[in-house]
């Protein structure tokens, strides 16, 4: 059911666009939005297939896309062409897959490690964006046949741990889909979100969000500040879910059975079945104490809840060692947790529920679906967009310093880390040499004074800056981060208003476990750091001073006297033996002085000669 609103000018009936909420999960997707009645979020079943869409995408022999549920029945029988887990190549190179390259069942383009990974179905190639959009068009399909409105706008959510690319493949997959991603929201942030934390401004609380879905473990400990949202930590294992559960069940009913051990290897039909009867078996005893079951009347699948408990004890156990690390790095103890939040369908299982339970002292939040719990925070964060909660606003912060690299290598930051998301904040800067025409722009990102100690997010160049003497040309260099963490910089040369702008996207991101490297190496090197800056600085402006006093001599000989000349020569080349001789801060800017204190003079006489050239009508150069 749409929002219906009537336009006072016109008294007409208008139809208020519905803004969803999109989980674009690795095994499963959901959509939701605010049902305008009742004003809560709903997760929306489309012709009562169910909430849930598996997010795989099938490519079928007569050129039709299929996802969903139908799709997933052709993993077993047609996994060239049956495409899963594709949410774990989005932003990603062949490169970073790493270790994981075997667990693609289809074929990942190898032949560019450094670039942008590809899939390739038949004789097409597609980017993990497009087949992200392929998931994305159905949700949105089926909101719209649900709704019966068109739907154009949208909040998607990412893992907390999503880096700018990955943010940025998601945006644009998106895009694709033909919806306006109004904004990327990390999940545990929607999660919260949907259990009512975050909704008032003066709500002080620090939340554990645990997610376990099919195939990655995710927890997150989120602080929540006058009405923001920052992630203290994050920790987690990218290969843990319920598919072990699933896994750990086959293999026992394998090691129970030797018809089974027999026949596995060889018979697809047989594992394709006893995946589904393990999957099954699982969530049946999510609520019953034995599960018995058989396949073709054959084997028999039985499986009781203690026994289901003692196969998955030690995946559990790997999920708590993630919760303590996340804590530790987040330097705090379990009772400083004041709430607990079940998200993803693996935190069914009881045992599940009671181990997290237990690590933090209190019971978990599950009241809520939790499939459907972050999908249901997202359709919140987008009523909140629509404008339809005024009093609620919320703002995420950045973690790292975003700057631009100044002379001798020095870091110059522009927006600084934990800045509140989105911002704007820019500088002005000017050239350093004569008739300079082109600025190079680095963009770097880090704590360090030093840009080549953080990390280089983009470089340009802004060309056609009219030629100028140094100082003279004026460089507006302007930082936009948006509310997703995606920076836009752009460089305005203001005189000629020669402009140009880049988009961020750096291939690749940043591990929370980087990020969290480059803060420590602040710490540590923070004091070496201002000693190496101080002597750049002192380095950076000898080398101005030089190139100031050496033009200015050769432009002007005819205004000094021999002995001046002489002198100035002098002083400059005991500068650059300064220089060159590594002296430190204190001896460059003894030299600098001296060199200063002898030539100061020169500029104000040439000056006045200047002006009197001027006054008598004389052209200048
Ligand atoms: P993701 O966020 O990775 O897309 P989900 O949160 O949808 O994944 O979780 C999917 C996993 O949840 C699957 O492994 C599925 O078998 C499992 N699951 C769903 N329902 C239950 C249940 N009742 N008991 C145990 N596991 C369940
Ligand atoms: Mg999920």
């Amino acid at each position: 059911m749409a929002k219906v609103a009537i336009n006072l000018s016109t008294g007409a009936l208008q139809q208020a666009e519905v803004i969803v909420g999109i989980d674009l999960g690795t095994t499963n997707s959901l959509v939701a939005y605010i049902h305008p009645e009742d004003k809560k979020p709903i997760a929306i079943n489309d012709q009562g297939r169910g909430t849930i869409v598996p997010s795989v995408v099938h490519f079928a022999q007569n050129g039709e896309t299929l996802v969903g549920t139908e799709a997933k029945d052709y993993l077993i029988t047609d996994p060239a062409n049956t495409i899963y887990s594709i949410k774990r190549l989005l932003g990603k190179s062949y490169r970073d897959l790493g270790e994981h390259k075997d667990y693609f069942g289809y074929k990942i383009i190898d032949d560019d490690s450094e670039g942008l990974v590809k899939v390739r179905v038949k004789d097409k190639f597609y980017s993990p964006i497009e087949l992200s959009a392929e998931i994305l068009k159905e949700l949105r399909e089926r909101a719209e046949h649900s709704l019966k409105t068109p739907v154009n706008r949208a909040v998607i959510t990412v893992p907390a741990y999503f880096n700018d690319s990955q943010r940025q493949a998601t945006r644009d997959a998106g895009k694709l889909a033909g919806l306006e991603v109004l904004r990327i929201v990390n999940e545990p942030t929607a999660a919260a979100l949907a259990y009512g934390i975050g909704i008032d401004p003066n709500e002080e609380k620090t939340v554990a969000v645990y997610d376990l879905g099919g195939g990655t473990f995710d927890i997150s400990i989120l602080s929540l500040h006058q009405g923001i949202f920052e992630v203290l930590s994050t920790n987690g294992d990218t290969y843990l879910g319920g598919d072990d559960f699933d896994r750990a069940i086959i293999n026992h009913w394998i090691s129970e059975n030797q018809l089974v051990a027999d026949t596995i290897n060889q018979d697809k039909n047989l594992s394709q079945e006893l995946r589904l009867k393990a999957e099954e078996a699982k969530k049946v005893l999510s609520s019953q104490e034995v599960y018995t079951s058989n396949i073709n009347g054959e084997i028999e699948c039985h499986l009781e809840r203690h026994t289901f408990e003692r196969l998955v004890a030690p995946i559990v156990a790997r999920t708590m060692e993630n919760c303590r690390q996340a804590m530790a790095d987040a330097k705090l103890k379990p009772e400083q947790i004041d709430a607990v939040i079940m998200v993803g369908g693996s935190t069914r299982v009881p045992m599940v529920y009671d181990a997290v339970s237990e690590f933090f002292g209190k019971p978990a939040n599950n009241s809520h679906n939790p499939d459907e719990v972050v999908a249901l925070g997202a359709a919140i964060q987008a009523d909140i967009l629509a404008g339809n909660r005024k009093d609620i606003l919320l703002l995420d912060v950045t973690p790292l310093t975003l700057g631009i690299e100044t002379m001798g290598g020095l870091m110059d930051p522009i927006i600084s880390r934990n800045s509140k998301i989105p911002t704007k904040a820019g500088r002005q800067y000017t050239t350093s040499v004569d008739g300079q025409v082109n600025m190079k722009i680095s963009v770097f990102q880090g704590e360090r004074d030093i840009v080549k100690e953080n990390r280089k997010l983009a470089e340009f160049d802004l060309k056609g800056i009219p030629a100028m003497p140094a100082g003279f040309p004026k460089v507006d260099v302007n930082f936009i981060l948006n509310a997703d963490g995606i920076l836009k910089v752009e460089a305005i040369e203001v005189r000629s208003g020669t402009r140009q702008e880049v988009e961020v996207k750096p291939q690749y991101g940043l591990t929370d476990e980087q990020v969290e490297q480059m803060l420590m190496d602040s710490i540590t090197h923070a004091k070496d750091d201002v000693s190496a800056r101080m002597q750049i600085e002192a380095r950076s402006t000898a080398e101005q001073m030089l190139y100031q006093v050496e033009r200015f001599v050769d432009k002007n000989a005819e205004h000094l006297t021999e002995e001046e000349v002489a002198l100035t020569r002098k002083n400059v080349q005991n500068l650059k033996n300064v220089l060159a001789s590594g002296g430190d801060k204190d001896a460059i800017y003894g030299a600098v002085d001296v060199l200063e204190a002898q030539t100061s003079p020169f500029a104000e006489r040439v000056m006045q000669i200047s002006i009197k050239k001027a006054m008598s009508g004389k052209k200048i150069d």
